[in-house]
């Protein structure tokens, strides 16, 4: 029997089936897009209507076998509610999801990456910089926090929310990147651009050219006008064209997301 035949058939509400099939997407977008770690990182979603539970990947599973159905359910203490498939957790990505699912009511889902371009910016002083129209939407809206190895102790949570604060993406020093949404497609689209500009700064970097560097107010101002666009999708309920895209790109190609 496959992993996938194991899975049981348990019914789901809408909304929460709709949650499942976005995170599922999720998992295979990052997949497609080379952005995985092999079974390592994760990406979790709060089950509507519950601020103390949330989906994660069963451990073990690469990210383009995540399906709407074998994600695990876990409460704010580590217990396993749901587990379709019997495979658990990853302990250090509970220590950091919880946190953020714990601390941020508008967090509805939380996606962590590590890169060769994420870690890599992330391992500089200077952090991010607003370089161009990627990287400038993240003016002022980007939080940064200390490496303090694997993070299997739960006392770092406390560190962790603070350091994040009210922001939505975060850069985990000599880690990876972090990316919180109020929808499972804001926290894709956030992540999507952090990627791109990171990969962005790498080449600028080596090029090794003079740089036309915006002013300030500038990427203030570019920082404003992304924020406002996504602020029209998850509080004006505008469609959210962008996501809705990269999904059908999925059901044309890799279908089985949504079982
Ligand atoms: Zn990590």
């Amino acid at each position: 029997m496959t992993l996938t035949a194991q899975v049981r058939s348990t019914p789901y509400d809408n909304s929460a089936q709709q949650v499942r099939i976005d995170l599922a997407a999720a998992y295979r977008l990052i997949h497609r897009l080379g952005l995985d770690d092999s079974i390592y990182t994760h990406i979790s979603v709060r089950l509507p209507g519950r601020h103390d539970r949330f989906l994660i990947n069963p451990y073990g599973m690469r990210f383009e076998e995540v399906t709407a159905s074998n994600l695990v359910t876990v409460d704010l203490d580590g217990n396993v509610i749901d587990d379709p498939l019997g495979l658990g957790i990853n302990p250090a990505g509970f220590t950091i999801h919880s946190a953020i699912h714990a601390a941020r009511t508008d967090a509805m889902c939380v996606l962590h990456t590590h890169t060769v371009a994420g870690v890599t910016v992330s391992c500089q002083a200077e952090g991010l910089l607003p370089l161009n129209q990627w990287s400038m939407q993240f003016t002022d809206r980007l939080a940064y926090h200390d490496y303090e190895g694997i993070a299997l102790d739960l006392d770092e949570r406390q560190r962790l929310v603070a350091d994040l604060g009210d922001k939505f993406v975060m850069i985990l020093h000599n880690h990876g990147l972090l990316a919180c949404g109020r929808s499972v497609g804001e926290a894709f689209k956030l992540m999507h651009n952090m990627e791109r500009s990171c990969r962005a700064q790498l080449a600028i970097q080596a090029s090794g050219v003079d740089v036309v560097r915006p002013s300030a107010a500038v990427a203030r101002k570019t920082a404003g006008q992304y924020a406002s666009g996504y602020d029209k999708v998850e509080i004006n309920g505008q469609p959210d064209s962008e996501w809705s895209a990269f999904k059908r790109m999925l059901e044309r190609s890799d279908p089985d997301f949504m079982n």
